[in-house]
């Protein structure tokens, strides 16, 4: 995730790619650049870690006054963020420069290969290596066009990226492939944008570009063709939405966008790490203590809140496929017992924002003790990725909205993976087993999709229970987080009560609570707890419960013990979370809506939480 923005026409470009970026801020938030051609022809670049109002600030305006122009708000995925790893990137000749929205997955191998060619590098990102890249092939081609298309095609991974060449000072070359970018067409200008919150303050007349488009941007116009050069077309056509719409992506809140965006940034966590054909898994930055991973006597997992779920959650995963014992804390009662930890212990901490200051706490106490540290983190850089021995970022992009959702899916995901590569390095799962989960997690992205389509059917639900006082959640096994999830997600954007328990725990008390009033959510797949799970319904509706029921799209008995139901697709126990919860976010967000409150800012919640 990140912000491009590009101009050229006859204006002063500055002023119009720095407004730009502030609109596309939501997008990420961690440094901001931009690089102008000046009257001179030569390109000047001014960037610096912060919000675009650092940079804004920072950079003299009388200075970069030219009339071409390409700027970026950052979101990192490879190297910390710093003034240096800001976009743009120049190639080590100054000659190409470029930002960047996306993952170039192969860019280790590019980079070696350009290290032979005696290319050198001063930043940690993949975008660098593109840049230098393409000027491999302009030194031999000399035409910057072809040099770009010629880079892109090895390139493997996604991109929406807009460069300049310092030999072809009169254009924008700009490509998309899986990250947005359209172009505005104005009067003798054009703009390029990740989405058209930087370009309807000057035109409503856009051209979207698809996968594998690519443009090339004068003054006098643009012309489009394929990265493989064949000829396209796309249409011009005129918006009609307001910016805030545009930002939300024309959802009504971030919450919502942000649990639709889910087929999509489940994919990020996973691109590049798993080979679908063998199993076979790989997390760069946990390599290094793959020996202690694979060795560890015990893993103990820390965090808070959505993340201390998903920590919940690969309990059932790790002892089950990897055979190692699993205790899950929260971090901050963690902290302030006397925790027995040695050093062949493996602590993973789960955190969307990297600075939840009672996780960090409990990551410095087992550093003290020697245990291996793990991060599970959203955000690049943030003081547990930078604290802990090794991690893995879960890529679900910047989530805005205060109750977690997509990073939640995304942990779940990333913690699937590390139990997949253990037990691939353990050799506790056989290849065949291994070889079927990496073949159902590539169907994931889909399934959810599936959801989100038939969303109205979740909201028909959350219509009926909208004025409800109390609910209850009941999971079990691998679906007992999901309940708590469920519960949660309730709780912090309506202000319902809803409490979470395993399913057969409400004989000893909860059941008390049981009247013609009280909703009841269970979540039902059809694995090996199924009947159980029937029985606990079937004591529920004898106390005249209103039962609600997370099922699976096959199954039909269902409907004779539920008053409604939220459909799932199928999938294996280990992904059944992830799906799971899809319902139990809309529901929640459904009823948050219709009670009119204020869902991406609850009130007394903040996003991530730096205090004790
Ligand atoms: N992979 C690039 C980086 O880490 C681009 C990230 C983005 O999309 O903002 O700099």
């Amino acid at each position: 995730m990140c912000g491009i923005v590009g101009y050229i026409g006859n204006r002063n470009s500055l002023p119009i790619i720095i407004d730009g970026l502030k609109h596309l801020e939501y997008r990420g938030y961690d440094s901001a650049g931009v690089s102008i051609i000046n009257s001179d022809k030569k390109i000047y670049s001014f960037k610096k870690a912060g919000k675009v109002s650092i940079m804004d600030d920072a950079i003299d305006k009388d200075f970069y006054t030219g009339s071409i122009g390409i700027g970026h708000t950052r979101w990192a995925t490879h190297g910390v963020p710093n003034d240096i790893n800001a976009h743009p990137h120049f190639d080590m000749y100054d000659n190409i420069v470029i930002v960047h929205n996306g993952i170039i997955e192969n860019y280790k191998y590019i980079k070696t290969r350009l290290i032979e060619e005696k290319y050198t590098f001063i930043t940690d990102t993949d975008t660098e290596v593109l840049a230098n890249l393409i000027n491999y092939y302009f030194r031999k081609t000399k035409n910057f066009e072809k040099a770009v298309r010629m880079a892109l095609i090895e390139v493997e991974g996604t991109y929406g990226i807009a460069c300049l060449c310092a030999e072809e000072p009169d254009k924008i070359i700009v490509a998309r492939k899986g990250s947005p970018l359209m172009l505005g067409i104005g009067n003798g200008e054009t703009i390029v944008s990740s989405d058209a919150s930087a370009i309807i303050n000057h035109t409503k007349n856009v051209v979207y570009l698809e996968d594998g488009d690519m443009a090339v941007l004068t003054k006098q116009g643009f012309f489009l063709k394929s990265v493989e050069d064949k000829d396209i077309f796309r249409n011009t056509e005129v918006l009609d939405f307001l910016i805030d719409e545009i930002e939300k992506g024309g959802f009504d809140h971030f919450m919502l966008k942000e649990i639709c965006d889910q087929p999509e940034t489940i994919q990020n966590t996973y691109r590049g790490r798993i080979n679908f054909e063998t199993g076979v898994v790989k997390l760069g930055g946990l390599e290094h203590v793959m020996d202690k991973l694979i060795n560890a006597k015990r893993f103990i997992i820390t965090a808070c809140g959505t993340a201390w779920h998903a920590g919940l959650v690969a309990e059932y995963m790790i002892e089950q496929f990897c055979g190692i014992p699993v205790e899950v804390e929260y971090a901050s009662e963690f902290r302030y017992r006397r925790p027995i930890i040695r050093t062949d212990d493996v602590m993973i901490s789960i955190s969307q924002s990297g600075e939840t200051a009672d996780t960090l706490a409990a990551i410095r106490e087992a550093k003290k003790f020697g245990a291996t540290t793990i991060g599970v983190v959203n955000v690049i850089g943030s003081t547990i990725a930078r604290e802990v021995d090794a991690g893995t970022y879960i890529h679900a992009g910047p989530e805005i909205g205060v109750a977690s959702t997509k990073a939640f899916t995304s942990q779940l995901m990333s913690l699937a993976l590390i139990t997949l590569m253990i037990a691939g390095e353990k050799k506790t799962l056989p290849d065949k087993t291994l070889i079927e989960i990496a073949q159902e997690l590539k169907n994931i992205p889909e399934k959810i999709k599936h959801m989100i389509d038939m969303r109205e059917e979740y909201k028909k639900v959350a219509e009926v229970f909208k004025d409800t006082k109390n609910f209850l959640y009941l999971g079990r096994g691998y679906n007992f987080p999901v309940a708590l999830e469920g519960a949660l997600k309730l709780k912090e954007i309506s202000y319902i009560h809803a409490e979470g328990y395993p399913a057969a725990e409400m004989k000893h008390g909860p059941i008390a609570l049981i009247d013609e009033y009280m909703p009841v959510v269970f979540i039902a797949p059809k694995d090996r707890t199924y009947e159980k799970i029937i029985s606990n319904i079937e004591e529920v509706k004898a106390r005249k419960g209103r039962i609600i029921v997370v099922a699976s799209d096959d199954d039909e008995q269902i409907s004779s013990y539920a008053d409604h139901i939220l459909r799932v697709p199928t999938t294996l126990p280990i992904f059944a979370p992830i799906l799971n919860v899809i319902p139990l976010q809309f529901l929640s967000y459904y009823i948050a809506a219709a009670r009119g409150c204020n869902v991406d800012q609850p009130r007394n919640l903040a996003k991530s939480v730096t205090v004790e």
